[in-house]
């Protein structure tokens, strides 16, 4: 097992904290740091895709979790797979797609592990349909603070603690999940521009269960009668008697972009709001009114920046801050207010996508309630950051609401209580299960969770 002293991040690259990387390659080197952890103890991390501060542990120990990475097994016949909680989403899709089976719930990254997948319950486009990824894990094993490793199954208290448990019940070393099945590896995507942010709510709004993932992108910097503009993107998946025979053969290929690099191919910096401005005005007007059935590959589809090495550079030297919010239906005055301010101060907001969220799942802490939620990135070093997304916390928690924890790096602790009703049982669960706070991290210390 390899271990350093690194200084680490999120993917925002905020709130830099040193620690004690381990990188275990068995699950029993893993149980031997969660045992011989020291006092500011043991977080695990997987490929550091959390926009904040959740996979790092100031002056204690991380587990990198990534050289634990088999698929141990397939079942093509009852659609489950059993892996390591280091794979990839992305490097399963490579060995499921070929057999005509996919993840039924995929966020906009491939470059997360299946552990940060449970640790975050991640959401797809698809959540009004499929749920969070919680709905879809059939068992896992959980090495807990003792150093045992147990089985958590659905419908207990720490299947719920853990589906969205940040890593603060213990390290996942494996697990199933229930897969869909899919004839091909295309998508049939239509696209609709929406003039301002009550049309794109209605176009959202309008996907019946019959459209499983749609989400819009919005305009943040347009202003005036354009207020959150945007264009709202729909798409199912192709059935393979909508295929030419010839291309039938090739139907379940699995053709990813490029792993994303460290090394920055979009200049550090670049996109601030003049470029911001621009490129959504290109955006806007080069989408046509309305289009349909465009095939698209699934990688393609499901993880646009994965193919964009570098982008989030583009941010500057002092990175990006990451916001999401989730309100409920009945709320969209809330989100109308929100949508304002930022337009109103001319914020550089990129990448804005809102969705419609479906019935919460069984996690604790899991981020996803019925309503809408939108989240967007903003430069850290933007003048009045802090005070401005602090009044947008108090906005978002008056309307019952809650802001996404896997995102987020700043959140201030007095709000969380009513952002999350079930964060007694699971402060309370914890105590149990790891009486001397074994697992924590610089978000847990942050918010006493
Ligand atoms: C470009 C981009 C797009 C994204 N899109 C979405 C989206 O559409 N929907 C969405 O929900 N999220 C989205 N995210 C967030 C991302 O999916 C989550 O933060 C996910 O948890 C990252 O997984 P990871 O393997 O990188 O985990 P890390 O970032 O390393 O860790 C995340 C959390 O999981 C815990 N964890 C990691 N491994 C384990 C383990 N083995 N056992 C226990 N806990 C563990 C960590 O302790 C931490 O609390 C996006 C992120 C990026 C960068």
């Amino acid at each position: 097992m390899s271990v350093d002293t690194v200084s680490l991040t999120g993917w925002g690259r905020t709130s830099p904290t040193a620690a004690l990387r381990f990188r275990p390659r068995t699950y029993e080197e893993a149980a031997a740091v969660v045992r011989g952890r020291g006092p500011r103890g043991v977080v695990a991390r997987g490929l550091g895709r959390a926009h904040g501060d959740a996979a790092q542990n100031a002056g204690g120990s991380v587990l990198d979790m990534t050289a634990l990475d088999r698929i141990r097994s397939v079942d093509a016949v009852a659609g489950t797979v059993v892996c390591d909680a280091g794979v990839s989403l992305r490097r399963l899709l490579a060995t499921l797609l070929p057999l005509g089976w996919f993840l039924p719930v995929t966020p906009a990254t491939g470059h997360v592990t299946v552990g940060g997948a449970i640790g975050s319950d991640v959401h797809g486009r698809n959540h009004r349909t499929a749920g969070s990824f919680a709905r879809h894990v059939r068992s896992l094993e959980l090495l807990t603070a003792d150093g045992e490793v147990r089985t958590v199954l659905p419908g207990t208290d720490l299947f719920g603690a853990t589906l969205g448990g940040l890593g603060l019940t213990g390290v996942v070393l494996s697990a199933t999940l229930g897969l869909r099945p899919v004839t091909t590896s295309l998508m049939s995507v239509d696209t609709a521009r929406a003039a301002d942010l009550d049309g794109v709510l209605a176009r959202l709004a309008a996907c019946g269960d019959g459209t499983p993932y749609a989400a819009a992108w919005i305009d943040l910097l347009a202003r005036g009668r354009s207020t959150g503009r945007g264009v709202v993107t729909r798409g199912e998946h192709v059935p393979l008697d909508a295929l030419p025979a010839h291309a039938r053969r090739t139907a379940l290929t699995f053709r990813p972009g490029p792993v994303p690099s460290a090394r920055a191919l979009v200049p550090e910096g670049l996109l601030g709001r003049a470029p911001t401005a621009l490129l959504n005005e290109l955006r806007h007007r080069g989408t046509p009114a309305v289009r349909t059935r465009q095939p698209q590959r699934i990688p393609a589809f499901f993880h646009p920046l994965d193919s964009a090495p570098g982008w989030s550079r583009g941010r500057g030297r002092a990175g990006s801050v990451q916001y999401q919010f989730t309100v409920g239906h009945g709320q969209e005055e809330t989100l109308h207010r929100i949508v304002r301010q930022l337009t109103v101060r001319r914020c550089p907001a990129f990448h804005a996508v809102l969705k419609r969220f479906g019935e919460s799942g069984p996690g604790w802490l899991s981020f996803p309630a019925p309503g809408w939620t939108l989240s967007f990135g903003l430069p850290a070093g933007l003048p009045g950051l802090a005070r401005l997304l602090d009044v947008l916390d108090e906005e978002v928690a008056a309307a019952g609401g809650r802001v996404c924890l896997a995102k987020d790096a700043r959140l201030r602790p007095g709000l969380l209580a009513a952002m999350y009703p079930r964060l007694p049982e699971f402060r309370a669960l914890r105590g149990e299960l790891d009486p001397e706070g074994a697992f924590r991290s610089d978000l847990s210390r942050r918010l006493v969770l």
